[in-house]
């Protein structure tokens, strides 16, 4: 079963929704997570933040290992049940086939653009990062220049939570570490 929690205003693109859904999962999930990662191309499983995550057009999806699934840049409640359906499958999938998946295989990254992360800042331009804009914050982030804690704001202001996990969620499936 799949359900919807919450649906927030998006912060990325104030036009869509951001939506925090659920999906049933079984006890062991934690342990079949790699396994659902691999069936998900362009994902990353980041074992010590118990979170899968990828890219599907401009939006972001987390799946958390206690069965909650974050979203942003969501349409409509109807796209939201869609994509939840399509994990819960994906996931009945990875138990299916668990014998069948290599872990060992090496799985592409995701490929993050520059806009991908300026998207996921505040874009107030505030400069408490030294930097004059958050699109040059976003190219030295990329870049490996600078840490994402480096924007205060984006880890101080409350009303920036979905798009701080979302931006942390879409660098760690990059293959950037990030630290919290
Ligand atoms: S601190 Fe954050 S919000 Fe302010 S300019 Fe830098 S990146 Fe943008």
């Amino acid at each position: 079963m799949v359900e919807i929690r919450e649906i927030l205003p998006c912060i990325a693109d104030p036009k869509k929704l951001r939506v925090i859904g659920r999906i049933d999962v079984k006890e062991d999930f934690k342990e079949m997570m790699p396994y659902v990662a691999w069936l998900i191309p362009n994902s990353a499983y980041n074992k010590k933040m118990g979170w899968i995550s990828f890219k599907k057009g401009a939006r972001i999806i987390t799946i958390h290992s206690d069965g909650f699934v974050t979203m942003t840049q969501i349409k409509d409640e109807r796209e939201a049940m869609q994509i939840l359906e399509e994990i819960e499958q994906l996931v009945n999938k990875a138990y299916e086939k668990k014998d069948e998946i290599d872990l060992s295989k090496p799985k592409e990254k995701i490929n993050v653009t520059v806009m991908d992360v300026y998207n996921y800042l505040p874009k107030t331009n505030c400069k408490e990062c030294g930097e004059q804009t958050c699109m040059a914050f976003a190219v030295k982030l990329l870049n490996g220049e600078r840490d994402v804690k480096d924007c205060k704001p984006l880890f101080r202001e409350k009303k920036y939570t979905g798009i701080r996990e979302a931006l942390i969620s879409l660098l760690s499936a990059a293959g950037f570490e990030v630290e919290i």
